[in-house]
């Protein structure tokens, strides 16, 4: 994925993108059509057409969504934000998915984290996205801990799940856009977080074990004086 934003790649990144985007546009909206043409005939009005359709633009709301951070103006404001407050705001977004998914979110955060400068919107998405991963990763339930450590490097945040892990031939993949093993998945949110990430000059590194789970860590760096 980092060789995806190389700026060689660029113009063909962008073809990609683009092919890649009305691709996945189109299946739903094909869909869509012929449910419609389907129930204008009058030869069927099933409920459960309804419900199809609704979920056919629920996927489309979602990929676009996800790609209006790739849109967004290269200029975003940049503050010093707490990042444990917008992690804690992260994990209260998503308990209760987790709880009905039989999953426990513990929190292990170091006393003097300094405050980063960064967008908190977008490291809001990032956490979101890596996050509702994990949990999307543990059909079985268990423990997610969220660690926030603070490194020479930066603000270490490390997601530990105990989920189906990532195969070594997926991992390559991982960032690419649309690379998804999930029947409704985007395959967006990785190579938002890795663009964003990216714009804030950090890093992200990714551990995984097959059956055993995955570890992600975002550092983010200080700047100069905090
Ligand atoms: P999506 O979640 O829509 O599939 P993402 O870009 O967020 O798209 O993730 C891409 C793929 O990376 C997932 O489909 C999954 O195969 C893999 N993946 C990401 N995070 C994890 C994780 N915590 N555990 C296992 N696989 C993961
Ligand atoms: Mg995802």
């Amino acid at each position: 994925s980092e060789d995806f934003y190389r700026k060689a790649d660029k113009l063909n990144a962008v073809g990609q993108l683009a092919a890649g985007l009305a691709h996945e546009i189109r299946n739903p909206l094909t869909s869509l059509r012929g449910f419609l043409q389907i129930m204008q005939s009058g030869r069927v009005n099933k409920e459960e057409y309804f419900d199809i359709m609704l979920s056919e633009i629920d996927r489309i709301n979602s990929i676009v969504n996800e790609f209006l951070v790739i849109a967004r103006p290269y200029q975003t404001s940049f503050q010093k934000q707490n990042l444990v407050r917008i992690l804690q705001s992260v994990v209260t977004l998503l308990e209760a998915q987790a709880a009905l998914n039989n999953i426990e979110i513990r929190m292990e955060v170091e006393a003097r984290i300094p405050l980063v400068e960064c967008s908190e919107m977008e490291i809001k998405q990032v956490f979101v996205n890596v996050l509702k991963n994990a949990i999307e990763a543990m059909p079985h339930g268990g423990v997610i801990r969220i660690i926030a450590l603070l490194q020479e490097s930066g603000v270490l945040i490390r997601f530990i799940d105990q989920g189906v892990g990532i195969g070594e031939n997926q991992f390559p993949r991982l960032g690419e856009p649309f690379f998804t093993t999930k029947e409704k998945g985007t395959g967006l949110g990785l190579m938002m977080c890795y663009k964003i990430i990216g714009d804030h000059k950090g890093e992200i590194n990714i551990n995984s074990a097959l059956h055993e789970g995955t570890t992600f860590d975002i550092i983010l760096p200080l700047t100069d004086g905090s």
